[in-house]
């Protein structure tokens, strides 16, 4: 049986900088990556990463993180990590018809976008509802849309579909957006196509059973209801740390999230998160990747001392 050092799970920025940092200290990581994109790549132009004047795009800068780590010897694997076990000395994570032994294990699985389960949303998904303007946004060309949320990530997306969409309406469950004062100033400053509506909630999405014709709204206030005519919903409410498989093996916060220590340690000796699912304040790609860093100096660090304790075994 094969024992790793190094099993990192996660394809984005954390994961890539984890197996880049491992891989240059010859640990030969395994990197499960699974198949949904990471945040990174959903995303456009990364204006916040040192070291890009000129800003770099979301998918470019994560595929050359994974051939930079690929060049030092780290290993993908394309599948999905269905489990994760803990052993007596060592991890197990199955993915595909495989099993993968670790060592250490980095966990660097992300976070997905969250819905919000009103009528309509399930069925409507792919056909006129979306969590992803840069992936659907060229759809929505001279459409009306609206974007559900008030975060960076509703502006980010309003901003994207003002290249494409006629009309972009921002629905905000509150009467001020918790995005940064920089990414609401350039969307209140685009006053011919985006327009914000307050203290609203959307109730129900509807349509003609193919497409999206429009939502219910509900001033959350008055309790008035009301009907407003679009082609398309975004919805841009936060995301979801993928900490399933996790579950009940390693300590978890009231939200999912992977609690770790300053130096990525997770609750279990030997295991290391990196990234959004660990992190639900910053979130930032930079971050990320600093986390990513951490863990694998700690993991090395933890092989090394199994060494030093004579429970290392060359397998
Ligand atoms: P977020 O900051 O958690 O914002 C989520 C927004 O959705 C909030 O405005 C929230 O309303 C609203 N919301 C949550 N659940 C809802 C529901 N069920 N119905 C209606 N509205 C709901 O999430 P995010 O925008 O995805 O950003 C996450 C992190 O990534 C942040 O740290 C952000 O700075 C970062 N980020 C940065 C950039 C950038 O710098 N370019 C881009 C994207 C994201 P309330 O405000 O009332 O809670």
């Amino acid at each position: 049986m094969k024992i790793h050092d190094v099993v990192i799970i996660g394809g984005g920025i954390a994961g890539h900088t984890a197996a880049l940092y491992t891989a240059r200290a010859s640990l030969k990581p395994i990197v499960i990556v699974g198949f949904e994109p990471d945040q990174l790549s959903l995303t456009t132009v990364v204006e916040n990463f040192p070291g890009f004047p000129d800003g770099i795009m979301g998918p470019e800068l994560v595929s050359n993180a994974r051939k930079q780590a690929e060049e030092f010897g780290a290993q993908y694997i394309e599948e999905r990590a269905a489990s994760f076990s803990v052993k007596e000395d060592y991890f197990e994570v199955k993915a595909g018809e495989k099993t993968y032994n670790g060592r250490t294990v980095i966990i660097a699985t992300g976070a997905s976008a969250r819905t919000t389960g009103i009528p309509g949303e399930k069925e409507y998904f792919g056909r006129g509802l979306s969590t992803c303007a840069v992936c659907d946004g060229a759809l929505f060309r001279d459409k009306e849309v609206i974007v559900i949320g008030g975060g960076d990530s509703a502006m980010e997306e309003s901003l994207f579909l003002y290249k494409f969409a006629k009309k972009i309406t921002i629905i905000h469950r509150r009467n001020s957006f918790r995005a940064s004062k920089i990414m609401q100033d350039r969307v209140l400053n685009l006053k011919d196509k985006i327009n914000v509506i307050w203290d609203t909630g959307v109730t129900k999405v509807l349509g003609d059973g193919k497409f999206i014709a429009g939502v219910k709204l509900k001033n959350v206030k008055t309790n008035n209801e009301s009907e407003l005519k679009c082609q398309g919903v975004f919805l841009a409410i936060g995301h979801t740390p993928n900490t399933k498989i996790f579950e009940g093996k390693i300590g978890l916060d009231e939200n999912g999230y992977i609690k770790t220590d300053k130096r990525s340690r997770t609750s279990l000796e030997g295991v290391y998160a990196a990234g959004d699912v660990q992190d639900p304040i910053f979130k930032q790609a930079i971050t990320s990747a600093g986390a990513g860093c951490q863990a694998a100096i700690e993991a090395e660090r933890y092989i090394e001392h199994l060494k030093a304790m004579g429970k290392y075994e060359k397998s």
